[in-house]
């Protein structure tokens, strides 16, 4: 059986978590690798459905996901999730007790995701009708050892896809031979 991961996707709202996390799983379908993707957008409208936005929530949504992704990783599949994720306590605990975490930090500032507002909840949160928002009146934490960081605001999505499929090459979760040859 192939070997799972779990490629985690942290940072702000707008910082290119999904962009990011369905580049690589376009570039690993490729690859012939089996895959999920876990968005956290989409998860809060099923398997957490009804959860908000306290610290307790969002700890339950992430802990949630985490079992999820753990079992499709455990069974040979690359589960990529995409989940603002805001607390250190709880990705680090997923880290401990996960096989082939990769923490990737989705770093671009605050100022360039307010600007880039893909889905108009900065202007929301901003004007005070989204309580709880992550960055403006939610804290967001930092990933201090995060085994990618990519810097949305200075490469393209394209690279910031790269840099993540060349780790898991260096890392041999995948290979450069598992392109489909026909
Ligand atoms: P998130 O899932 O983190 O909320 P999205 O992926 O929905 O963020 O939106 C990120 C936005 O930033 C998209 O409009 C995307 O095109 C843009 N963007 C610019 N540069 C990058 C990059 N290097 N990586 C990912 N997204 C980027």
């Amino acid at each position: 059986m192939r070997q799972g991961a779990i490629i985690w996707l942290t940072g702000l709202s707008g910082a290119g978590k999904t962009t990011i996390a369905h580049g690589v799983a376009q570039e690993l379908l490729l690859r012939n690798c089996l895959l999920e993707v876990l968005d956290g957008d989409v998860v809060r409208t099923n398997l957490s459905l009804g959860l908000g936005f306290s610290k307790q929530d969002r700890d339950t949504n992430v802990r949630r996901i985490g079992f999820v992704a753990e079992l499709l990783s455990r069974n040979g599949i690359i589960a990529i999730v995409a989940a603002i994720s805001p607390y250190r306590e709880i990705r680090e605990q997923l880290k401990k007790t996960s096989t082939n975490f990769v923490e990737v930090y989705v770093n671009a500032p605050l100022c360039v995701c307010e600007f880039r507002d893909v889905k108009g909840l900065y202007a929301k949160a901003k004007a005070g009708q989204i309580k709880h928002f992550t960055g403006i009146s939610d804290p967001y934490e930092e990933p201090l050892n995060p085994e990618i960081i990519c810097q949305t605001n200075k490469f393209t999505p394209q690279q910031c896809v790269s840099q993540v499929l060349d780790y898991l090459e260096q890392q041999e979760f995948i290979s450069a031979l598992d392109f489909v040859t026909k």
